[in-house]
């Protein structure tokens, strides 16, 4: 009698822990599929604004995963991708979304896909995933990333939107835009700067991005209107001829300011009628928009 009633008690165990397994699995799929559910309506949503910082929304968990295609799912142009320092591009993400709690989901995944210490001097590689500027010679700075995420959710880029940006600088923040968009223009006024950016940029595969030597101040007018501009040094205005080559409902993200004091970082929509709407989004410190002397 004993043993039976052992056996039956060991084979009620067995099957019992059968059973936990098997629900185990299922739990575990089903939590999956949520998630990826949920990855897919954060990249499908493209009104951005409400989810940058300061945040409406709640805490961002870093859902990025290392060399995603591209944000909009196209494949029409080179998005250069690379697993050199990774981890330390895992960890800069998880400080956007920790510390800042910024959400964009799309941008979070450009600021993974880019190889920052691509644009950065040797002296500075170490700190090149360090949340700060940097700089990169000749004066000025490679921006804080956090910015970079900032400024580029502001301007809600698609593919078939063009786009200029005034300071190349490094020209991190044109890699960054070219997640979005085949069409970047961007302006950088010191030669020098101008002349290692453009072949940084080649070098690594940014092959649709176009680099020129010039006061940005002055915009591009041969491949005007734009659909977006972003400026990385500041003006104590904004320049009359960026309003003037922004398409009718283009949007410019500008820091406007003394230079050596705080900035107001401005986002200036145009509307359809040609009028300007101005939203001051925080303050910013940025190097001076420098001017060509003729
Ligand atoms: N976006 C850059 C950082 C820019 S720092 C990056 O990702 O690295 C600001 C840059 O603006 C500097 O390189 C500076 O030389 C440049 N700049 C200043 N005045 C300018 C002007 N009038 N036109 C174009 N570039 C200008």
């Amino acid at each position: 009698m004993r043993p039976k009633i052992v056996y039956t008690a060991v084979f009620i165990v067995v099957i019992s822990l059968c059973g936990m397994l098997f629900c185990f699995s299922c739990s575990k799929k089903s939590s999956t599929v949520q998630t990826e559910n949920n990855t897919q309506n954060r990249k499908s949503s493209s009104h951005l604004s409400a989810e940058v910082y300061p945040p409406e929304v709640g805490r961002a968990s870093a859902k990025a995963e290392p060399n995603q295609p591209d944000p909009n799912g196209q494949t029409g142009w080179n998005h250069p991708r690379s697993d050199e320092r990774l981890s330390d591009r895992k960890e800069m993400v998880q400080t956007l979304c920790t510390l800042y709690e910024f959400a964009n989901q799309p941008v979070l995944d450009a600021m993974l896909n880019v190889p920052r210490h691509w644009f950065v001097p040797p002296g500075v590689q170490a700190m090149a995933y360090e949340d700060t500027p940097l700089p990169i010679g000749h004066g000025q700075t490679i921006s804080q990333p956090f910015i970079v995420a900032y400024m580029t959710a502001l301007l809600e880029l698609t593919p078939a939107m063009k786009v200029l940006e005034i300071g190349t600088g490094s020209g991190y923040q044109a890699a960054i835009l070219s997640e979005f968009t085949p069409h970047v223009y961007t302006i950088e006024i010191l030669e020098p700067l101008a002349k290692r950016a453009q072949e940084q940029l080649s070098n690594r595969g940014y092959d649709t991005i176009k680099v020129r030597i010039g006061d940005g101040y002055k915009g591009w007018p041969q491949f005007a209107p734009f659909d977006a501009i972003i400026v990385t040094c500041a003006p104590d205005h904004i320049p009359q001829p960026l309003l003037d080559q922004l398409s009718p409902g283009g949007r410019i993200v500008i820091p406007v300011g003394r230079a050596g004091y705080v900035q107001d970082l401005l986002l200036v929509t145009k509307k359809a009628d040609g009028s300007l709407e101005k939203k001051s989004m925080m303050p910013v410190r940025f190097v001076p928009l420098l001017r060509e002397k003729n």
